[in-house]
């Protein structure tokens, strides 16, 4: 497996880091620094932005100065842009070299991005494969997304490049996973997971879990974009449940009861605002809300801490030993005081 620099971080170093992208115009450099420091908070890794022109180049140093994440420039087609972007300091560039007009300009790229040690992802779409690979596939099978990523490849192999990620999206979820275990098989570069254009916040976060996720599972993957039609920011939220559901979560882990006629206190508004009270918590710790007595205990007790709800009142579980029995209305204050002790 090789690693690949981005910024401060390692591609490839056992870490799944966790992008998103900006959707603020590439013209509104203010806007996009908000965003761009708001994704930041949220625990974005790895900030990608779209330079659809040159004149967009100097957004890259304004994010450059505004956080201190890695700064993708996201590139269609003008390798010029790349050059820029490159000389204004972006840690990564997001071009298919297949597409950028000739072997010398990806020859300019390639040299350009050696000199400052900035690498090179490579993203295949289902939506934009190359008419030829079409043709001989007669859809974007994996197959086809994994023959139009490595010959990508081997035209930077050919300029002596090999600081590489790829991508090989696709909008269906089963030719993705099938996808990347495929590129897998046939490749030692890290690998950028994600489900494009995987739809709005609920129905994409879904595909992107069962996508991303599956991979994950298997050992795939190196960062991932969760790729949401709404604010960039849900994008984040959601890649940290992908990963905490994978068991490769940073920050705290809520297992909580569904509810059922035996739970005689609000153990679902308890529960969200536990997770909306702990979503930026980055303590590796395990916390149980449950509903009563019969599975409550159990849980709590694996737990770090955790509730086992009675009838308006509940038990306070830390590890195994029942710290005190609390009235409902003071639940969720006792719940926090006791996390913020670990
Ligand atoms: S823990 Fe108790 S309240 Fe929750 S689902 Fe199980 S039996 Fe019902």
């Amino acid at each position: 497996m090789k690693t690949v620099r981005v910024g401060a971080l390692t591609l490839g170093d056992g870490r799944i880091y966790i992008q998103s992208m900006l959707n603020v115009p590439a013209d509104d450099i203010k806007g996009s620094v908000r965003q761009a420091e708001a994704l930041e908070k949220a625990g974005c890794e790895i900030i990608r932005a779209a330079v659809p022109d040159l004149k967009n180049v100097p957004l890259i140093s304004a994010l450059k100065k505004a956080v201190s994440v890695p700064i993708v420039a996201d590139i269609h087609f003008d390798y010029r842009i790349a050059l820029a972007c490159v000389e204004a300091g972006v840690d990564k560039v997001r071009i298919n070299p297949g597409n950028i007009g000739g072997v010398e300009n990806v020859r300019a790229v390639a040299d350009a991005c050696s000199k400052r040690g900035v690498p090179i992802r490579i993203g295949v779409n289902s939506g934009s494969l190359e008419k030829e690979l079409l043709q001989k596939y007669g859809s974007p099978t994996p197959e086809a997304l994994v023959e139009s990523a490595l010959g990508h490849v081997k035209l930077l192999n050919d300029c002596d490049f090999d600081n590489i990620v790829i991508s090989i999206k696709s909008s269906d979820v089963k030719r993705t996973i099938a996808a990347y275990r495929l590129l897998s098989e046939r490749t030692e570069y890290p690998l950028h997971l994600g489900v494009t254009e995987a739809g709005t916040e609920r129905m994409g976060l879904i595909k992107s879990a069962v996508g991303i996720g599956s991979l994950l599972c298997d050992g795939i993957g190196d960062t991932i974009r969760v790729s949401l039609t709404a604010d960039p920011v849900s994008e984040v939220y959601a890649a940290k449940d992908i990963l905490k559901a994978c068991g490769l979560g940073r920050g705290v882990e809520i297992v909580s009861c569904p509810t059922c006629g035996r739970t005689k206190i609000d153990l679902i508004g308890l529960a969200n605002n536990v997770e909306e009270r702990l979503k930026n918590v980055d303590k590796p710790i395990k916390v149980a809300v449950m509903g009563c007595a019969v599975n409550g205990p159990g849980e709590a007790r694996e737990a770090d801490i955790g509730i086992a709800g009675g009838n308006g009142e509940g038990l306070i579980f830390k590890r195994r030993e029942i710290l005190r029995k609390v009235p409902e209305d003071m639940l969720l204050d006792e719940l926090m005081k006791e996390i913020e002790k670990l």
